[in-house]
Parts: C-alpha cells; structure tokens; sequence
C-alpha cells in the first residue's frame, strides 16, 4: 500500500509488563524515538506510543502500550491489557528478584487475554554484564517452559532493541494472516 492516507493494513496493541525499574519505559523510548533516560521518571501522559513497518508489501501499526508506574503498586488494570495482541514481559538481568516475577506477570496477562498473544521475554540491561544475577541459560529456559520468544536486551546500548520489538510484531502478524 504506498497511499499513506489510506492508512495502515493492521493495527496491532503490544503491551509491556514487567517490575518496575527493569526498563520498561527506555524500551520504548529507545525503539520509537531512538531515545535513553538515565533518570527514572513515571510516565505522564502519553500511553502508547506506535512505530509502522512494512511486512509482506503491507503497512502495519504497532500500538505500545507502557504503563503509568501503576506495575509498583501491582495495580496494572484490564484496561491495559484490552485487546492485546502481542506483549513484552521484562525483568532486569541485574536483579534476580525481577526474574522471579515473571512467572506472575505471565499469569496476569493470560488472566486479561481471550485471544492469541505473541509473548517474548525479554531480560533487559545486559550491558550490565558485570553485575549479572540471571544467566542467560535461565532466561532461555524459563521462555522454553512457558513457550516464550526469549531476548537479551539492552536500552541502553540499543544491543537486541529493534529485533525484539519487530520479532513481536512479525509474530503477530503470522497469527492474524
Ligand atoms: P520501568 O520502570 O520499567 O519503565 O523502567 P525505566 O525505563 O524507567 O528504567 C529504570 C531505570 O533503569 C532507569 O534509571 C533507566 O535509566 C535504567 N535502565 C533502563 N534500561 C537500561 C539498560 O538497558 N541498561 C542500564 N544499564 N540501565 C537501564
Ligand atoms: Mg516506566
């Protein structure tokens, strides 16, 4: 389609889930807009942000959803997951405990979702290879276990940022064609 005014041939709602702290946040900022913050600041306003590609000749939209922080208070609501058809679940290599709570996030997302969803694992931060806490082997299995794409990334070097986030929205767009 090289009509741009017709729009997009599909629209696609990715949502992004995780602890705080684990990068959620520079994820997205890293791979929309090619941008990092070393100052963590809750996310105020804008709540998705989307990126277009091109795949099989046809436009596709990718909605991403980024929470407002509500993840501290384990107040995500179903409104966030609504109509979701692909996800992120993050944790932070450098802290175990982020690990831990994948298994949990997993279980929410399929308690909000009726309808396929294209999961990938990411484990953030991995030029933070110094003070890793999570082998990689473990993240691998841990994907393996629940049927997950698996990643190392990092929002700070960019290393892994636009091939998850497109791996994602490729996995989708099998699902619905
Ligand atoms: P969120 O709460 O999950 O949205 O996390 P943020 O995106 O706000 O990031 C939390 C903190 O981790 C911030 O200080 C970021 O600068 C830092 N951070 C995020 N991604 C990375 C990364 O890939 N590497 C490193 N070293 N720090 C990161
Ligand atoms: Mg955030």
């Amino acid at each position: 389609d090289d009509d741009d005014e017709e729009g997009e041939d599909y629209l696609f709602k990715i949502v992004i889930i995780g602890d705080s702290a684990v990068g959620k946040s520079n994820l997205l900022s890293r791979y929309a807009r090619n941008e990092f913050n070393s100052h963590s600041k809750a996310t105020i306003g804008v709540e998705f942000q989307t990126q277009s590609l091109e795949i099989d000749g046809k436009e596709v939209k990718a909605q991403i959803w980024d929470t407002a922080g509500q993840e501290r208070f384990r107040a995500v609501t179903s409104a966030y997951y609504r109509g979701a058809v692909g996800a992120l679940i993050v944790y932070d290599i450098s802290r175990r405990t982020t690990f831990e709570s994948v298994s949990r996030w997993l279980q929410e997302l399929n308690t909000h979702s009726d309808t396929t969803v294209a999961k990938m694992l990411i484990g953030n931060k991995s030029d933070l290879e110094g003070i890793r806490d999570v082998p990689v082997e473990e993240g691998k299995a841990l994907a393996e276990e629940h049927g997950l794409f698996f990643m190392e990334t990092s929002a700070l070097d960019s290393t892994n940022v636009r091939i998850a986030f497109e791996n994602v929205i490729k996995e989708i767009y099998n699902n619905v064609s």
